[in-house]
Parts: structure tokens; sequence; C-alpha cells
């Protein structure tokens, strides 16, 4: 997708701080982390949202997440926890239509979230 800003950092057409890099996904540090752990594992290919997954995406939404507790596991906050969190459009947030799943760590959080 042209426009889209995580394709653009895909591309390399704007950095990105990229700590992960297979051939279907990418993960690296969020701009604004909320967090001492805040990234963002996405997949290469463009999906806007979790509403727009079709059956043939379980293997990559499956990668996304094993990816995330990969990571959270090599950074040392599997066991203390972490939150990982996909906001879905206007009501949860959603700024950025391209799939992302936020893995949060490194300090206590409260539920529910805002
Ligand atoms: P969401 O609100 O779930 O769509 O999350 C979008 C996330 O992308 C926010 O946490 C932003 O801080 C993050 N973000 C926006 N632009 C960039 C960027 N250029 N590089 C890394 N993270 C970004
Ligand atoms: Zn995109």
């Amino acid at each position: 997708m042209a426009d889209c800003l995580f394709c653009k950092i895909i591309r390399r057409e704007i950095p990105g701080k990229i700590v992960y890099e297979d051939d279907e996904l990418l993960a690296f540090e969020d701009i604004n982390p909320q967090a001492p752990t805040h990234l963002l594992v996405i997949p290469k290919r463009h999906i806007e949202s979790l509403n727009a997954l079709e059956d043939g995406d379980d293997q990559i939404v499956g990668a996304i997440v094993r990816r995330a507790a990969a990571i959270a596991k090599e950074r040392g906050i599997s066991g203390g926890g972490y939150r990982t969190v996909f906001n879905t459009n206007r009501d949860a947030g959603q700024t950025v239509f391209h799939i992302h799943l936020h893995l949060l760590g490194g300090r206590g959080m409260t539920w529910p979230p805002g």
C-alpha cells in the first residue's frame, strides 16, 4: 500500500527501529512507547485490521502472536508478564490501518484498560 505508514517502514522509506524481520513479519519499537518494552509486530502483507482477516490468514496471525511471545521471552519479561493488544477501528483507538500487535511489558499494568 503506497500511503500506509507501516508499509513504508517495511520498504525502508521511513526509519524504524527494527528488532526482528523474516519473510512474512516485522517487529519494531513503537515511536511513542507506553511501557519499557513497547514493540509492534506486523505482517509484511498489508491487512487493514482484524475485520479484514480471511480464512487463509490463520497462519500469519499465529506467527504474529508467537513472535510477540518469543520477543517477550528474549527480553526477560515472559515470567513477569506482558500485554498484547490489537486495536480495531475507532472505539479501540486504531490510528494505523495496517494490523499490528502491540507488545507492552516491563511494568505493572491495570485492568480494564482506558
Ligand atoms: P494504534 O493506535 O493501535 O493504531 O497504534 C499505532 C501505534 O503506532 C501507536 O502506538 C504509535 O505510537 C505507533 N507509531 C506511529 N507512527 C510510528 C512510527 N513511525 N514508528 C513506530 N511506531 C509508530
Ligand atoms: Zn500497510
